[in-house]
């Protein structure tokens, strides 16, 4: 079979006014960036925005190997079975970043039939999103720094400056950097270090924003700093009076339109934002699913990491103040991950073993449960891997169905849309037959421990959380301070549905470690630090970038 990259840069593509057409946007309504990609103009997402006619479908997954379990691939191949049913229906998606695909993961496009196009630009610098997004982030960092050298009047301590800098790479060098190096008129020696673009507040601040003018308010509140003092008197500093924020939205006034691209088989997909799933809330911009859901009737999106990261996020941090509660949750399983959880080792986990997968199902249980705790219908996906036992693919059917759950096998690598219609059929008919009845977690009114101890007993089966006493201080001062009615944003391990990365299955006996709290005053939420959680991640020994190269025809390779 051909690699993703040559499946995808072979493909023929529609134009891309023809792909907006098919869910009623016209030629004037999007802002064509080459042939194949567009972002659509404000005054058709206001338009849009306006009244949601389509049904939200939710792509997560049970917790990961590091190779991910497939859910953007079983998303985009959903999307392309519920087209050939007939269906008016898009995809939204996060944007891919340089770092992860340079280093160990490769695109994020999908894979084998089930992708969207063209993933070679789609990968690179696509629409320039995280460019504007890098460039506001450092011109802030830039501003603060200039304030503390020009007098600083704000009074700004420079060893508590919290803004950092950021760049599209993974760059383990620069995680702790000392700046202001040289004689008097080179600025303020300070230690600080690089964040990757998807860790910037700015990039959450534009996947929550609802306009421009939103996305204004949310950068004022941003909080760069502390000033110098005795912990008393000290005060957090906003962006809104380092004065750029203006500057920054300049600088952002494209990024904030969501972007258009295809399917492989040609339905509507939009692919835009892309924050971190643990320091930040994982989804793809509010305005591009808003949008989505005012065009077609079946709207697939897809959060990053397991069901307890970014689907938790979506549900106690975007739907409360965005009202998209989804219809239906897709859950996808794959046979290698559940060996993993069932203690396979590494190098067995395409080898066929009952056991291990009988283990391994704990943890597919706890997260249909879940689910279930949010009031939402769950149907699960099986992503057939080549390698995949059919008969072990058929026993985690038989679970799910024991379990009052709808789940079938998605063939959407090797076949494409074909390959998902049981699946599409299964999530119709649970939209069909069952509604949700939707509740989040916790009350956004509950103490900002309380919404952490909810989360860690109810969602990631922990007996109770220990806070450090910073951590206990600092929701003291978030709360003194009027923001305990704030969401919070567990930044957690991907690997394991407690905060340790080694755990696999659904661990319970244990308890939760917060080491830190980052109030994300833009984004709208106080951050949960527990563990130590990578906002720069490191090249492995060897980066997905050795195997990549392009010829003198312009096609590329190595990209997947
Ligand atoms: P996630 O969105 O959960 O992180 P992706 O859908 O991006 O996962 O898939 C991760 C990687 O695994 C991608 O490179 C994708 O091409 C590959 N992949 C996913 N599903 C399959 C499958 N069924 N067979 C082979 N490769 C797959
Ligand atoms: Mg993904």
């Amino acid at each position: 079979m051909e690699n993703d990259a040559e499946i995808n840069q072979r493909a023929s593509l529609l134009p891309i006014w023809q792909v907006a057409e098919r869910i009623g946007l016209s030629a004037d309504d999007i802002e064509p960036y080459g042939r194949y990609m567009a972002k659509v103009r404000m005054e058709a997402v206001r338009r849009a925005a306006r009244e949601r006619r389509g049904r939200l479908i939710y792509t997560t997954a049970i917790t990961a190997t590091p190779a991910g379990e497939g859910k953007t691939t079983v998303a985009i191949g959903l999307t392309q079975a519920l087209g050939r049913l007939g269906k008016r229906v898009a995809v939204c998606l996060r944007e891919p970043s340089l770092g992860p695909t340079f280093g160990v993961k490769g695109g994020a496009t999908g894979g084998g039939l089930s992708q969207v196009a063209p993933m070679v630009d789609i990968n690179l610098h696509f629409t320039g999103d995280m460019h504007a997004v890098t460039s506001a982030h450092n011109l802030l960092a830039a501003a603060v720094d200039n304030h503390i050298h020009q007098g600083n009047a704000l009074g700004l301590d420079p060893k508590r400056v919290s803004w950092r800098r950021v760049m599209d790479m993974n760059e383990r060098q620069l995680r702790h950097v000392v700046v202001g190096l040289g004689g008097a008129g080179d600025g303020v020696v300070r230690e600080t270090g690089f964040d990757i673009t998807a860790a910037s507040e700015v990039m959450a601040v534009l996947c929550l924003s609802r306009d421009l003018r939103d996305l204004k308010e949310r950068l004022g509140r941003m909080v760069v700093g502390q000033t110098a003092g005795p912990s008393r008197s000290r005060r957090w500093v906003s962006a809104r009076e380092i004065g750029v924020v203006g500057a920054m939205a300049v600088l952002l006034k494209d990024a904030i339109k969501p972007n258009l691209v295809q399917t492989l088989e040609g339905q509507p997909a939009f692919v835009h934002g892309g924050p971190f799933a643990n320091i930040a809330h994982g989804n793809n911009s509010i305005l591009a699913t808003q949008t989505a859901l005012g065009l077609a009737d079946y709207v697939v999106t897809e959060g990053g990491f397991a069901a307890d990261l970014g689907a938790e996020k979506f549900f106690d941090i975007v739907v409360p103040q965005t009202g998209l509660v989804p219809d239906v949750v897709v859950l996808v399983a794959s046979i290698r991950a559940l060996h993993h959880h069932g203690g396979a080792s590494k190098g067995d986990l395409h080898t066929p073993n009952r056991d291990a997968l009988q283990k391994g199902l704990s943890n597919l249980d706890r997260h249909i449960a879940n689910i279930r705790k949010f009031g939402l219908p769950v149907v699960v996906a099986v992503n057939r891997f080549a390698a995949d036992d059919p008969g072990e693919i058929r026993a985690v059917i038989e679970h799910c169905r024991s379990l009052g759950v709808r789940a079938e096998a998605a063939d959407v690598v090797a076949r494409g849309g074909e390959g998902g219609l049981e699946l599409a059929g299964a999530v119709l008919e649970t939209i069909e037959e069952e509604r949700p009845d939707f509740r989040p977690i916790y009350r956004w009114e509950e103490p900002l421990a309380g919404k952490i101890e909810r989360l860690a007993t109810e969602i990631y089966g922990a007996d109770g959380v220990d806070f450090t006493p910073e951590a206990a201080a600092a929701l003291e001062d978030l709360s003194a301070h009027g923001f305990g009615g704030l969401p919070v944003c567990v930044a957690k391990t991907q690997f394991s549905i407690t905060d340790d990365p080694s755990l696999r299955g659904a661990p319970t006996g244990w308890r939760l470690k917060v080491r830190e709290i980052r109030p994300s005053l833009g984004a709208g939420f106080v951050i949960a630090l527990t563990g130590e959680i990578m906002t720069m991640p490191g090249l492995p020994k060897e980066p997905a970038a050795l195997r990549m190269d392009i010829d003198e025809t312009g096609y590329v390779t190595g990209l997947s």
